[in-house]
């Protein structure tokens, strides 16, 4: 599986939960909103789950469905 993640820093209200549950794959931009890792690729960075491992492309689409705002936009791009 392949995972395209991003962050709509517009919706986004600065909750924490992201980056404290997937400190992996999100952090704080600064101000508490939260924005993709540039180590990982940035906003719109593709995870392959067989490299990051699957536990990690769980847990990021678990907190994309749990994000208060609906700020996370995860997408499975390959199955
Ligand atoms: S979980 Fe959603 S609202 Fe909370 S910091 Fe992350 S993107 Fe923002």
């Amino acid at each position: 599986m392949k995972l395209k993640v991003m962050v709509d820093q517009d919706l986004c209200t600065a909750c924490a939960l992201c980056y404290d549950d997937v400190p992996e794959v999100y952090e704080d931009a600064g101000d508490g909103i939260a924005k993709v890792k540039d180590e990982v690729g940035g906003d719109g960075a593709i995870l392959d789950c067989e490299e990051v491992g699957q536990d990690l492309c769980d847990r990021v689409l678990e907190v994309t469905e749990e994000c208060p705002s609906g700020s996370l936009i995860t997408e499975v791009v390959e199955e």
